[in-house]
């Protein structure tokens, strides 16, 4: 399976300026919500990421995902895994498990993101769901930004990845862009201005 070829087919792999959520700025920026808009696209790619956590041996009782982001992806892994789905919020900043959710203490729970890159509001969803007694069993993304190490690449998790070591993590490819600091963007000196993402319609 060719990721990069099916984000470009679908108009999800974008170039220009970007300001990530990082602070970073950044040529790149991969519009997940593009490729999921299509559930057949979806389908193909979350049952693509279900065997490859089947076949490494993981046994999982629920998916679970931070909203917005991990939605679609999240639901669609549960789907292609067969268990149920549930997902977590910010409220008032703070990840919370909500409408009803429940996981029973010993459940074991797959974090779900669409794309993982320091994997800080998948982290912040499992520390909600552990407060109920839930054990992680492994994170889950259809890509990783090349922060973290997930199974099956030779990269290795550089500082920023805040994912634990000891816990797998999935995904279907890295996705490596080039990331400066702000005061540091060769394309903020250039004169242009960097767009949040989501902030201008797009
Ligand atoms: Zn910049």
């Amino acid at each position: 399976m060719n990721l990069k070829k099916i984000y470009e087919e679908n108009n999800a792999l974008l170039t220009g300026h970007f300001k990530l959520s990082s602070g970073k700025h950044s040529p790149n920026y991969l519009q997940s919500a593009r490729v999921l808009e299509n559930p057949k696209v979806a389908q193909e790619l979350l049952s693509a990421l279900a065997k490859q956590i089947q076949e490494y041996g993981l046994k999982v009782d629920v998916v679970c995902s931070p909203a917005i982001g991990g939605l679609l992806a999240g639901y669609e892994l549960a789907r292609a895994l067969g268990v149920r789905f549930i997902f977590t919020e910010r409220v008032n900043g703070v990840m919370t498990l909500r409408r009803g959710f429940e996981v029973r203490e010993g459940e074991r729970v797959l974090i779900c993101e669409d794309i993982i890159t320091t994997g800080k509001s998948a982290l912040e969803a499992a520390k909600e769901v552990e407060k109920f007694g839930a054990k992680i069993v492994g994170f889950a993304a259809i890509a990783n930004r090349g922060l973290c190490k997930r199974v099956g690449s030779d990269l290795e998790a550089k500082s920023e990845c805040k994912l634990p070591s000891d816990v797998p993590f999935f995904a279907l490819d890295d996705f490596i862009f080039e990331t400066y600091e702000a005061d540091k963007c060769p394309m903020c000196k250039e004169g242009s201005q960097a767009i949040k993402p989501g902030s201008r319609g797009n």
